[in-house]
């Protein structure tokens, strides 16, 4: 990311990736403008906000024309680094970690897992979504320089592990086990806990059902 997009909010650059994912897909449509009313109703963001971003990086919509497509394309791949391909290593090739592997988020943006590691020796030495599984005792060896990682071991692994993460250099950690890791403050973590995600969804649904309108 470059300068600028420290003078953007994080809830603002928290949404980045879901314009640049849009945006794209208009793009590849052919699309050269649009509005923030189509913008809105695709991500899901009241169209205020949408000006309101916006206008953090100089995109000014005009009335009657809308967002150029082009130039707001070129401003998410700078700040997002999509001219660049992140690289990023798996931890824990259990059922979730191979699915990922197998994904591996190359439809939608520049960051792709380029090593993965287990503990299991029956899986070392193997190749899951033509990425190779590496051996964890061999972490801090293989890792280069790497700085993102995925984590998808037991929650009971992932403290130690994140320990020799931050200790090898990685400077950020997708956190996906339901355990709370502790790091050093110059080291984000970003914790996805899909049972919690799936349960919550299932309470507003009972609780705060939603009526035809507002939907
Ligand atoms: P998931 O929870 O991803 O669906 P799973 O149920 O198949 O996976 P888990 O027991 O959660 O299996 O383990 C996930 C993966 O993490 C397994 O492949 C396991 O071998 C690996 N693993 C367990 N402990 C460690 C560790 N200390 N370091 C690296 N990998 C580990």
């Amino acid at each position: 990311m470059d300068i600028e997009q420290t003078k953007i909010p994080q809830a603002t650059a928290k949404r980045l990736p879901l314009y640049y994912r849009f945006l794209n897909n208009l793009h590849t449509q052919g699309k050269l403008r649009v509005s923030s009313k189509e913008l809105s109703d695709a991500v899901k963001v009241d169209s205020a906000t949408i000006r309101r971003d916006f206008s953090y990086f100089g995109a000014l919509g005009k009335k009657g024309y809308g967002y150029n497509v082009e130039y707001l394309l070129s401003f998410f791949r700078k700040t997002l680094d999509q001219d660049e391909t992140t690289r990023v290593a798996l931890i824990g090739v259990g059922n979730l970690g191979t699915a990922f592997l197998n994904y591996n988020f190359t439809k939608n943006n520049n960051t792709k897992i380029e090593i993965a590691f287990d503990a299991n020796e029956e899986r070392v030495g193997s190749e899951v979504g033509g990425v190779g599984v590496e051996h964890i005792d061999d972490l801090e060896e293989k890792l280069g320089d790497i700085s993102v990682a995925i984590l998808t071991v037991p929650s009971s692994a992932a403290q130690g592990i994140a320990d020799r993460l931050v200790k090898a250099g990685i400077s950020g950690i997708l956190n996906f086990t339901p355990a709370r890791i502790s790091v050093p403050s110059n080291v984000r973590v970003h914790h996805i806990d899909l049972a919690i995600e799936l349960q919550a969804l299932v309470y507003f649904l009972k609780h705060y059902p939603l009526n035809e309108e507002e939907a």
